[in-house]
């Protein structure tokens, strides 16, 4: 017959059962709240810095009368400098928004992944060369597979210039790409400080950098490997780092050949 009931009835259960999933709701929202705020207070602190440098130099330059051209000059280089590293925050950031939308934002086409892995080392071989460093690529075969080239560039775009950054004098880095019958793996190995294993749980961070000071100077965002993380994982595919301090990291890459788009 007919009810007034309605389907999901009140009853203690259920209500309780209601209950608790709301807060477990409403705990995932402030979670997910939180971490958009940190996110955005960290932006704002990344693209301050280079700004107030910016302020400051020319604070300075304006406050001296007759300024010599070669003091002139000093400080148009540093506030040059400064404009690149703003400039690279937001490039960086975008990318990574960019990224953070769907993997139906995908561009996928079929690429000789060793063409690609080597046209990022020739674009990257002239600072391997001003960091007195040595960038080899071994090829184990022909590899064809079906990825977002950009994308992908990017990821190892990213991991070879930090095996190049973070290195030391006359340091080595080696990629190495091979195959099996599902994957592709890209190795990017390195000579370089190594990082903490405190730190190894961290480094995919956005903002993360194992040193503030020194990642500073050598000049990163602490962008660079939450790019490739989430580049990878819209290609399901997966990375893996292995790091001794003052020996090296080696950094894994492994994507399957063929893009599927289904759990
Ligand atoms: P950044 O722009 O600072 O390089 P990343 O997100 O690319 O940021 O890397 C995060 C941090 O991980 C870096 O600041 C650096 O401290 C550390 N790191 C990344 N790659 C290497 C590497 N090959 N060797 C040593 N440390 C590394």
């Amino acid at each position: 017959g007919y009810t007034d009931e309605p389907i999901i009835g009140p009853n203690f259960l259920e209500t309780e059962q209601i209950i608790k999933a709301f807060n477990a709701l409403l705990k995932r929202m402030k979670v997910l709240d939180d971490s958009r705020q940190e996110f955005v207070s960290n932006v704002s602190h990344e693209l301050k810095t280079p700004i107030t440098s910016m302020k400051v130099l020319a604070d300075s330059l304006l406050a001296q009368e007759n300024v010599p051209n070669e003091v002139y000059k000093d400080f148009m280089v540093d506030i040059v400098s400064e404009i690149d590293r703003e400039d690279k925050i937001i490039n960086d950031l975008l990318s990574l928004v960019k990224m953070d939308k769907t993997s139906a934002d995908l561009n996928i086409t079929s690429v000789d992944v060793v063409e690609l892995v080597e046209i990022v080392c020739k674009r990257l071989r002239p600072i391997a060369v001003k960091h007195n460093i040595e960038l080899t690529l071994e090829s184990k075969r022909a590899v064809t597979a079906e990825i977002d080239e950009v994308k992908i560039s990017l990821v190892v775009m990213n991991l070879v210039e930090n095996a190049i950054k973070y290195n030391k004098d006359k340091g080595q880095v080696k990629v190495e790409v091979d195959a099996d019958q599902q994957f592709f793996v890209v190795k990017v190995m390195d000579t370089g400080m190594g990082i903490p294993k405190e730190s190894l749980d961290h480094i995919y961070e956005r903002f993360y950098r194992v040193e503030k000071s020194r990642s500073r100077q050598i000049g990163g965002t602490g962008l660079g490997l939450a790019i490739v993380r989430n580049a990878i994982l819209m290609h399901r595919g997966t990375i893996d780092v292995d790091s001794e301090v003052d020996k090296g990291t080696t950094f894994t890459v492994k994507i399957p050949l063929i893009y599927t788009n289904q759990k």
